[in-house]
């Protein structure tokens, strides 16, 4: 059985109340670890710590190369330990084993490329209006900045957050989701092992109303980073505002992907169904809401029915399996609710919709892979986040209408579109008011790009240079000989 600290100014350490809580496999309902359950205390003393560590300037003034080059060395463990992580990844989370390597490898490219950048910016001279003057820009650390990440892709978000920040020369404490710790621990036994000075990197677990609300009222925090959903997000707003902290917001989505009678059929079809049935559709930019046009809507629905009662759903450690469990009970119930009221709204159930009936099966939080056609813009299901394996079908005859229909959301984070002309290309990526739009593929990113949301979808972005440019405060300096 795993057993789980808190690592708070370079201890191990439990909560300061004793409480502990059982991590469950989503496959089975088996208890896989046991951690400690922190409270506000215990998160108030993480981020003692984290403030009395950049107050110190041991790390902020580090010289950036020698941060990077520490960065560099946690990419490295991470490669080594790869499987290791992978495999907890998949018990917490219940995905398939095959995507949590991806997403190791992923992580260490993400903490190579802020490794490699934080040296990078060497400020800007500025052509001052007044004479025999100099008038220069640096960039800055904020300071102690507060890391709250969801449970559907724990350590691939924490990497997302924690790499920046770290190169920047901010000092963190980080919250994952209660529900998943296990490579959120593991990663800080490494960040332990590459030596960071004490107080630098701060864990802490515990329910987000606990620990997560302490990172985000705390005058001591200067910058709240969060992912998770939007009502969570809404709350760290107003939380935040106590200290006017900086706050960065990753939240829902709920994704258009549109498909034109002219797009290449067979990739569009396989990617539909990628784009949705991956980690069982608990991604936050799924396309959930597929919008087929009419020429091609009935063979397309029909062929996405066949591949999607061949999905194979299991467990994430069998091979051949590709798709495994939701991540709770609480969760399956949720998205159980949704595909159930869907058809009070008009939506047709064409495959899927309940749990399995394979008894191997039946202690995990299972949902069948779901199409439901007949949907319109207004439907609840529609409109708001499922998060799990359900794709709904709208029928669409012109190009102007679907972009009214896509845009049609209080999210924003991503969309696609699948065309072979280039003028309808140009027109439409124009018009689509999301953080990330894909054009003949889907769900595709990586740590080059910028990533975020408009709309309620979020503020502010992550990866990308402008990822690290979050984590830094713009100062002018200005000389007058
Ligand atoms: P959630 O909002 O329930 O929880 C996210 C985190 O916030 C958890 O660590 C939780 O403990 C913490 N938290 C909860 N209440 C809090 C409070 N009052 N104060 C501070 N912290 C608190 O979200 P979830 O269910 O874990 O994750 C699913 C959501 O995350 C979905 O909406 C999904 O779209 C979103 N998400 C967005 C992105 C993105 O890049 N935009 C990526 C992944 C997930």
């Amino acid at each position: 059985m795993i057993q789980g600290k808190m690592f708070i100014n370079g201890e191990w350490v439990s909560a300061l109340s004793g409480a502990e809580r059982k991590i469950i496999n989503p496959f089975d309902s088996s208890v896989i670890a046991v951690v400690a359950e922190g409270g506000r205390k215990d998160s108030a003393l993480a981020i003692t710590a984290a403030r009395q560590a950049f107050d110190s300037g041991e790390w902020s003034k580090t010289p950036a190369s020698e941060r990077g080059r520490m960065i560099f060395k946690l990419a490295d463990l991470i490669e080594r330990d790869r499987e290791e992580l992978a495999r907890l990844e998949s018990l917490d989370t219940g995905k398939t084993v095959e995507e949590s390597r991806w997403d190791m490898d992923d992580i260490a490219g993400i903490f190579r490329y802020y490794a490699g950048l934080a040296d990078k910016d060497g400020g800007e001279v500025i052509a001052s209006p007044v004479q025999n003057s100099t008038s220069i820009v640096v960039r800055e650390p904020v300071g102690v900045c507060g890391q709250i990440s969801p449970w559907n892709y724990p350590l691939l978000q924490a990497a997302w957050k924690m790499a920046p920040a770290l190169a920047a020369g901010n000092t963190i404490v980080m919250k994952p989701s209660e529900i998943t710790p296990l490579t959120a621990i593991k990663v800080t036994e490494l960040a332990e092992e590459v030596g960071f000075p004490k107080g630098v990197v701060n864990l802490v677990l515990g329910a987000g109303a606990e620990v997560g609300a302490e990172l985000a009222e705390s005058v001591d925090v200067d910058l709240i980073s969060f992912t998770g959903g939007i009502a969570t997000g809404k709350t760290i707003m107003r939380a935040a505002a106590g200290n006017v902290k900086k706050v960065a917001l990753e939240l829902g989505g709920k994704n258009p992907n549109i498909i034109f009678d002219d797009a290449d059929f067979n990739v569009a079809v396989d990617y539909a169904l990628n784009a949705v049935f991956f980690h069982a559709g608990q991604i936050c930019s799924a396309g959930a809401r597929l919008m087929v046009q009419d020429g091609i809507h009935d063979r397309f629905v029909e062929e996405l029915r066949k591949r999607i009662e061949a999905i194979v759903v299991g467990n994430g450690f069998d091979k051949g399996t590709q798709m495994g469990p939701l991540i709770s009970a609480e969760h399956l119930s949720k998205v159980e609710k949704y595909v159930e009221m869907a058809p009070s709204e008009g939506a047709k159930l064409l495959t899927g919709g309940k749990r399995p009936s394979d008894p191997a099966l039946k202690d995990g939080f299972f949902f069948e892979p779901t199409l439901l056609t007949e949907c319109t813009n207004e439907m609840k299901i529609v409109q708001e986040e499922v998060f799990g394996p359900v794709i709904t079908v709208e029928r669409f005859h012109t190009e102007e209408e679907v972009v009214r229909w896509a845009n049609d959301t209080v999210y924003g984070l991503s969309a696609g579109f699948w065309t072979r002309d280039p003028d309808r290309i140009e027109r439409v990526s124009k018009a689509l008011r999301f953080g990330t739009v894909w054009i003949n593929d889907f769900n595709v990113y990586f740590v080059q790009a910028p990533w975020g949301g408009y709309k309620q979808s979020g503020m502010g972005r992550e990866l990308g240079h402008i990822g690290l440019e979050e984590y830094t405060e713009v100062k002018h300096i200005f000389r007058n000989h």
